[in-house]
Parts: structure tokens; sequence; C-alpha cells
């Protein structure tokens, strides 16, 4: 890790060339690598060297992006993946396999929610869901013999529930497992979970990351102080030898700093292959240059329209933790200082109908199940996104039917504001 500010980090940090070598990353389109011998490559394949081979396991362009965000969350081992979906669901298979029990807060994004509830349930791994406002009791009694991990997100995605990292990484770590966190909404710019105790960050860099709508995109991130081998017996993945790759022990190979990572790359990239193209990992690069510039601006945005839509009387309630009415209003205030997201969601007094009606008449809002653009979008997460959840389950995933999702950009706050005004008009 750098020992600059992470504004400097998010400009120059992952790449630095050298003598007459381009100044921006170079896009390696290249599928392959040439070596003179068979021996050199030999190596590589037994992680005795580093270097490329093959570029569904790692590519230049892919692993100075990766070191960047690695350095902003100050990690010591990153790597990219296609999305963030594949993000998560390899930060999770890393640890808990079929037999395995992982421990996760009932308010995250709903394509995760159905990857663990749904799609790993089917591989074996099991999952309890807990309130992330739960006592320290109730978190206590979700762990179970099996446990692995613990996941959650620091602004969940749609509910925007701030979590209480301390509290969930202190439960993780009484039961020797890690705290995956996905730091998606708020970013290393607002939030370095870190430094409150988790130990594995997860980021679908599709959002504020890239920013501009561009490209699909995931990150994983490795704090390097997870001690894996203190608890050897919960994870044989990592402590005992890999058949499948040469009979290495990564936590003894790679030790804490790089175990984690390695094993993703080495068995889940490998078989999964949710490589991220170079083309994208540039994109994204572009959209870090300028993190630390647009997340106060879209945090400043949000902040001027939750205010707006607090006060209007056809609006019921707004939830945004930047507003001293949010019950997360003080674990934002530990958590992100600096400010939270540039997403706001509200109530619109008459339900599901009047929401569609009210967007429908939005000029610059557009509907879009996407969120932390530089144009801004909202979206109704009842029937689009989480419309495979029940009531109950919308209920308790923090998302009631009349919710609006409201992603500010980095438009004029006053165009935005004018633009909710007409809106509200028509209803
Ligand atoms: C969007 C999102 C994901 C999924 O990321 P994709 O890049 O769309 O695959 C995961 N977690 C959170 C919090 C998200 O907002």
């Amino acid at each position: 890790m750098s020992d600059y500010r992470m504004e400097t980090k998010c400009v120059q940090a992952g790449y630095t060339p050298g003598n007459g070598e381009p100044r921006q990353i170079p896009i390696i389109q290249s599928t392959t690598f040439k070596y003179a011998d068979s021996d050199s490559m030999g190596k590589l394949f037994d992680l005795e060297a580093e270097g490329y081979f093959y570029s569904r396991l790692q590519n230049p362009t892919c692993d100075h992006v990766a070191a960047k965000i690695c350095d902003m969350e100050g990690g010591t081992a990153a790597m990219l993946t296609s999305s963030g979906q594949a993000a998560n669901f390899f930060a999770v298979f890393n640890i808990a396999n079929a037999g395995d029990h992982v421990v996760s807060s009932a308010s995250i994004y709903g394509g995760t929610y159905n990857l663990f509830a749904v799609t790993m349930k089917k591989m074996g791994v099991d999952f309890t869901f807990v309130d992330p406002g739960c006592s320290e009791e109730e978190l206590e009694a979700a762990f179970q013999e099996n446990t692995k991990a613990v996941f959650g997100e620091t602004i969940a995605n749609p509910a925007l529930t701030v979590l209480d990292i301390e509290k969930f990484a202190n439960a993780a770590h009484r039961h020797q497992v890690p705290l995956i966190i996905d730091n998606t909404f708020a970013t290393p710019v607002n939030c370095r979970p870190f430094e409150w105790g988790a130990d594995i960050v997860t980021h679908s860099t599709t959002k504020y990351m890239d920013g501009h709508g561009a490209a699909v995109g995931g990150c994983i991130v490795d704090s390097g102080k997870f001690d894996w081998m203190a608890a050897k017996e919960k994870f044989p993945g990592l402590c005992t030898p890999d058949m499948s790759y040469h009979g290495i022990t990564y936590a003894e190979r790679f030790g804490r700093e790089g175990a984690f990572i390695t094993k993703a790359t080495a068995q889940l990239m490998r078989d999964f292959g949710c490589t991220p193209a170079p083309q994208s990992a540039f994109i994204l690069n572009l959209g870090l240059e300028s993190l630390h510039v647009r997340m106060p601006r879209h945090c400043e945005n949000a902040q001027a329209v939750a205010e707006y839509l607090e006060k209007h009387p056809k609006i019921n309630w707004v939830n945004y933790a930047g507003l001293p009415s949010s019950p997360y209003h003080d674990l934002a205030k530990k958590y992100m200082p600096g400010g939270t997201c540039g997403v706001v969601s509200f109530g619109v007094k008459g339900g599901r109908e009047a929401a569609g009606k009210f967007m429908a008449a939005l000029k610059l809002a557009a509907i879009e199940t996407h969120v932390a653009d530089a144009r801004t979008c909202c979206l109704h997460p009842a029937s689009s996104t989480h419309r495979q959840m029940s009531e109950e389950e919308l209920i308790a995933a923090g998302v009631p039917g009349d919710l609006v999702r409201l992603s500010c950009g980095l438009e004029s706050r006053e165009d935005l504001i004018a633009d909710l005004a007409q809106a509200l008009e028509t209803i």
C-alpha cells in the first residue's frame, strides 16, 4: 500500500510507466503470451514465477487496475472479475463450499440475494439472513458449526441501510471466520471497510467506480489480515494441498497477504472464467481517475434532493443517511463522515400507481435498472429488480412496494429538483 492520499491513488496508483513507456495503462488485447522455452512457462503454471500465459487467468491491463483498487482500499491483493455478481460469488465460494454455511445481512442487492438464497443453495451452501439492525445476541445465534463467512453491504442497494461493520466484524472474528463487505455504494473514497475490521472487500465496479454506465465489472480485494492457518480446519481449501494445482497449499505458499486472491485466480477464474475484458478494465480506470472528484458531487446532489423531497407534501417518507431523520444517520457519520452515496429512496403517496406516474413524468431522470451513473436515473424495485420476491421478502429486504430509488447524477441540483417538482405536480 502506498502512503499517498486517496486523491493521488485514484489518479496514479497501480501503474507506473518506465522510460519511454505509455503514460496511460496499455490495453493488452491478447489472449496469450509468448515464451522462448517450455521450462519458463512451466514455472508460471507451478506458480513459482510471476507472469502471464493466458488472459482467462490474468492479464496485465486488468492487473494494473486491480492494483489501483487494492491500494485505494488498503489491501494486499486484488483481482478484477467480469461483473460484481462474479466478485461476490468468487469471494464467498472461495471459502464456502457444499455443506458449508454463511451468515449474511438480509439487506443486500437483489442479485446477490438470489445468488445466495437460490443458486448457491443449489450448490449446497446454506445462508442465514439476519436483519442488519439485529442485536449482538441475535447475530450470535445465526452462527453454526459450519459457518465459513459473514457477508454484508456497507450501504445496501436499494434499501440504503448502513451496516454496523464493527458489530459484524467482531461477531465474525469471534467465530474465526472472515467478514466480506460489498463496498460498491460507498466506494473507498467514502468508506474503507478494512479500517473497521472487514477482511475481504468486493465491488461492482459497474457503479460509481466506472461511473459513466460504460462497462460492467467487479473486483475482490483482500486485506491480508485474516489468519487462515489459525482456523485451519475451517478452511481446507486454503490450508491443505490443492491437488488440482500441483499440491500447493495457498496459505503456506502465499501467506495471509496473497493466499485468498491466488486461490480465487488459480481455481475459480481458471474453472469459471468470469474474466474481465482488458478494454473494460481500461474504461474502468478512466472512471477511477475522477472517483474522488465525482463522489462528493454525487453526495451533495443527493443531500439537496433528499432535503427537498422530505419537505414535499406528496412524499410519504425519505430514506437517505445524510438526513438527521434517518435511522442510519449516526452509523453513516461514524463510517462515512465525508458522505455516503448519491442514491436516495423515498415513498410516493399513492403507492405503486402514483410512483409509476411520477417516474414516467421525469425528464432528466431516466428509468433504468442502473445506479451510480453520471446521469440521474430512477427505478421502482418492487416491479423490476426485486420482482421475484414475495411481499414479506420485500419488506424483510427493506424494499416496500411504494419505494422509488433515485440515483442522483452529476447534473445541476437546481435542474434535478425542478424536474422532480414538475413530475410530482402530475400526481
Ligand atoms: C450492482 C451490484 C452488484 C452486482 O454487480 P454487477 O456488476 O451488476 O454484476 C452487487 N452488489 C451491489 C451492491 C450492487 O449494487
